[in-house]
């Protein structure tokens, strides 16, 4: 009997599925046998495989070029030995001698690669982002063609695919944009002739090629949407993204210990909770899935047959109205008020304006008849920005902030969850408050050091009546 009873309708369809491992899915070698079994119980569904780096590779590479960077070159390389070590020491283990041996000199290859990319880095003779990336890089190379490795070690038949065939971007280093019709051609050319042989692809995650040839990453956690990327051009069944926790949980199970998994939600509550911070789903995968209506589910690679969360078109109403609740750190709000503002037109392009010069991504944004007020996570162009907004009128930053964001489609229909949600939380001083567009979701500014507590009594105050059949299903 099949381990994972959502499956069975899979084999019905020619259509491929899409199945992406994250970092902890291949952490060592117990993950990578779940791995080959998983991958096994799904072969009639025609797989694809995208692979993270293991987990610690893609942070112990970004350090390697910091150092570097720095100068300190050989501390760098020294570094990353032990990674090295953790891919070799799974190859010997579930390799035979001659595959367990190409693969030890592939790993070589690619130690003296990166030294060599290290040393530019250090003598700055490219520019730093372009070496970063194609540093970054080889945690999802070295991980996927092991994996490719160890499924062929056995009855399995597979190939590893070298994603810069497939996924073609814009030159942005760091968080390059996939170039859609490029890539769709590319990926089925590629890929459709192993699948029709019934020869599983296995590809690393997060990276692809510039129209020039030079190798680019999608911005951290940027395997789901490579996944979701290949998915969409190969018209895929179904995206599944494998993790370590039952799919989407109603809170983040860091600080939240009952949070507990959703069984369905739809793309844009998934695409609401994945922007204001649900790690679990990096927020660019459900966009490509939505224009191709592909389901993405999320599972976890520890236990197979336990929740899932289904993400579809349609979702269901939850009992409680919220869905989930979702949080960012280390948002900084912005306010800039301005007489000038009253019945004037013009004003609002001027300030979104000085953000697009300073490719700086606005997350909220509420106004008032003289002030805008706006939440942002990436601040690197700061001072020059608010430099250019005071030229507009009085500006305030307040740094060290979060947003919290609570979800679920029957917000939209259901009268009283705002004056629900703030008088949970009714001693705690919110701004930015704001319901999106698609009414599924308000969200709010507090400072970051509350957030924890403000979390974990919403979600008692809307998730934790119930617990007890919430932890049945709860998080692993
Ligand atoms: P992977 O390495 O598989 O890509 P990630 O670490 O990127 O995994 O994402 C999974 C982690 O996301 C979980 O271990 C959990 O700690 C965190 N997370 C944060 N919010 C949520 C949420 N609402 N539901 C599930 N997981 C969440
Ligand atoms: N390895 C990359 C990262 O750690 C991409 C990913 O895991 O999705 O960000
Ligand atoms: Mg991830």
């Amino acid at each position: 009997m099949d381990f994972r009873p959502w499956t069975l309708d899979l084999r019905l369809n020619m259509n491929p599925l899409v199945m992406k491992f994250g970092g902890t899915s291949v952490a060592d070698e117990a993950a990578f046998r779940r791995v080959r079994e998983i991958v096994r119980a799904s072969l009639a569904s025609r797989p694809v495989v995208v692979l993270s780096a293991m987990s610690g590779v893609t942070d112990a590479l970004i350090s390697s070029v910091e150092l570097a960077s720095d100068g300190a070159t050989d501390h760098a390389i020294a570094a990353l030995a032990e990674h090295f070590d953790r891919h070799l020491t799974i190859a010997r283990s579930l390799l035979s001698n001659l595959p367990a041996e190409n693969y030890a000199s592939e790993v070589q290859r690619a130690r003296v690669k990166i030294k060599e990319l290290l040393d530019s880095v250090a003598s700055r003779t490219m520019p730093l982002p372009v070496l970063r990336d194609e540093i970054l890089s080889y945690g999802e190379q070295l991980s996927a063609s092991l994996m490719a490795m160890v499924l062929g070690s056995h009855d399995l038949s597979a190939q590893y695919v070298d994603a810069r065939r497939c996924i073609f971007t814009d030159d942005q280093y760091g968080c390059a944009a996939p170039i859609v019709i490029r890539t769709d051609e590319a990926t089925r050319a590629e890929l459709e002739p192993l699948i029709a042989k019934s020869i599983v692809p296995v590809i690393g995650g997060f990276f692809g090629s510039s129209l020039g040839g030079a190798t680019t990453t999608l911005g951290r956690g940027g395997s789901d949407y490579t996944a979701a990327i290949l998915g969409s051009a190969l018209g895929a069944r179904e995206i599944q993204i494998w993790t370590d926790v039952h799919g989407v949980l109603t809170a983040d199970p860091r600080i939240v210990e009952r949070a507990h998994s959703i069984p369905r939600l739809s793309f844009s509550e998934a695409a609401e909770l994945a922007y204001f911070g649900a790690k679990v789903l990096h927020p660019k995968t459900i966009q490509p899935a939505v224009e191709h209506s592909i389901p993405v589910r999320i599972c976890n690679s520890r236990s197979p047959a336990g929740g899932t969360t289904l993400v579809c078109a349609e979702s269901e109403t939850s009992p409680q109205t919220v869905k989930a609740i979702a949080h960012k750190t280390g948002v900084t709000t912005i306010q800039v008020t301005s007489a000038r503002m009253l019945g004037a037109y013009g004003f609002l392009r001027a300030i979104f304006e000085i953000f697009d010069r300073h490719k700086t991504v606005v997350d909220v944004v509420t106004t008032s008849e003289v002030s805008v007020s706006l939440s942002l996570d990436n601040t690197h162009q700061l001072a020059p920005l608010i430099k250019e907004l005071e030229s507009l009128g009085t500006v305030s930053v307040e740094e060290h902030r979060a947003i919290v964001c609570v979800v679920g489609e029957g917000l939209r229909a259901t009268p009283g969850i705002a004056g629900r949600i703030f008088s949970i939380i009714g001693d705690i001083t919110v701004s930015l408050i704001s319901q999106g567009a698609s009414r599924i979701n308000l969200t709010f500014a507090i400072d970051e050091d509350r957030v924890v507590e403000v979390v974990r009594r919403l979600h008692a105050g809307f998730f934790e009546s119930n617990h007890e059949s919430a932890s049945a299903v709860g998080a692993a």
